[in-house]
């Protein structure tokens, strides 16, 4: 029997969690976590009777408890709530499948309690990488990635030395990650081209149906900045050695080059479901129900190099890499702060890396922040942002 907690229950990766769990008799929830969508959540403890549930918004969090008093449920609410979810005795694995850096805090505090994490929250590692890697192997846990690109990456490793988010620092046969990216709805397009981009239009990912944030993520390829962060600390590979190729169709989902020249690469339809099972289940592979990729239907399968002054998003990110220390902090945390601003429809589609590039040339480094550091850091990037923002 797996016990699972899922942080972010309600999210795109927490909904087809909780599918996947539908789907194999031998798993169970003991915990879910939300941040405010009490509807779907109630919906979600009636089917699948968690001991615990967090609603992180006090207010739904108390509307919630009313709506749940028939059950034998315990509700709480806040990091406090989220930490408990993580560390609920019984649980073996949390799925961090929560947005942003709120994750932080409750990964590290299951680490820390032997748990197996299945993880979906990139900006966590993005922030504090450099915390969790080291806890992860003093604790023996695994960190089992559901990322499609990482998740592809770790299958594509199957049969090779074993990976550092499951305790294999530095696979040496590794010559270099092959990360792919969709190059999402704007694909092509010049800098110049997309200032007028609407919120719609930043929606409408061509192949993948996911979360807002990440969907914007993937327009602006700051998705793909934070996951060469990810992928650096999963594999510990340096961002050298880590290539992005734009692959259009998705279903190419990444691919590991070893010393040899081998390129091992994982494929299949655009389905979350296909990474969530294979981290809840790992090592082993199970019936997926679902569309098939025909090979042939494809027919072809095309590769192209970004154009990185097209992209700086991505240009972006590596320029937070080599400045390293804090700086994913800030990049993160303004692409956080932007992404929400132009969801709001306060600032335009090219400002929110504008934001990233201004937050990011406004700050001095910290080397080997601690996480007190992270957050001061990620409380001034938002100050240093809403003042431009007032400025406007
Ligand atoms: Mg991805």
């Amino acid at each position: 029997m797996r016990h699972l907690s899922i942080l972010g229950s309600t999210g795109s990766i927490g909904t087809q969690t909780l599918e996947v769990v539908k789907e194999n008799e031998d798993a169970r929830v003991l915990a879910l976590a939300a941040k405010g969508n009490i509807r779907l959540l109630e919906e979600q403890t009636r089917e699948f009777m968690p001991k615990l549930v967090c609603v992180y918004d006090e207010k739904p969090a108390a509307d919630f408890a009313v709506r749940v008093r028939d059950l034998p449920v315990k509700v709480v609410s806040g990091m406090d709530g989220l930490i408990e979810c993580a560390l609920l005795s019984g649980v073996e694995m949390v799925v961090s499948a929560v947005v942003g850096m709120i994750g932080i805090r409750p990964v590290m505090e299951a680490i820390c309690a032997g748990k197996d994490i299945a993880f979906a929250n990139k900006e966590t590692l993005v922030a504090a990488g450099h915390l969790i890697m080291p806890l992860v192997r003093e604790h023996g846990v695994a960190l089992l990635p559901v990322d499609s690109e990482h998740s592809a990456i770790f299958q594509s490793l199957q049969g090779s030395r074993g990976f550092a988010a499951d305790g294999a620092a530095g696979n040496p046969e590794i010559e270099k990650l092959i990360l792919t990216a969709s190059g999402g709805p704007f694909r092509g397009r010049k800098q110049s081209e997309l200032a007028g981009v609407t919120v719609e239009q930043a929606l409408s990912h061509p192949n993948w149906k996911m979360g807002k944030k990440i969907t914007i993520d993937s327009a602006t390829m700051v998705n793909k900045g934070l996951e060469v962060m990810e992928a650096h600390w999963l594999f510990d590979v340096p961002a050298e050695r880590i290539e992005v190729v734009i692959q259009p169709q998705s279903v190419v989902h990444s691919a590991v080059e070893f010393i040899d020249g081998g390129i091992i690469a994982q494929m299949g339809t655009p389905d979350m479901k296909l990474p969530i099972q294979y981290a809840l289940f790992y090592p082993e592979r199970r019936e997926l129900p679902g569309r098939r990729l025909s090979l042939t239907e494809i027919g072809s399968i095309v590769f192209e190099k970004p154009v990185l002054s097209e992209l700086p998003g991505l240009r972006l990110a590596f320029e937070a890499i080599q400045a390293g220390g804090s700086m994913p902090v800030v990049y993160n945390a303004a692409n956080e702060f932007a992404v929400a601003e132009f969801l709001n429809r306060r600032i335009g589609f090219t400002d929110i890396t504008d934001y990233i590039a201004r937050a990011m040339k406004a700050h001095q480094p910290v080397k080997n922040p601690e996480l007190p550091d992270i957050l001061a850091v990620e409380r001034e990037t938002y100050q240093f942002l809403e003042a431009i923002n007032e400025n406007r």
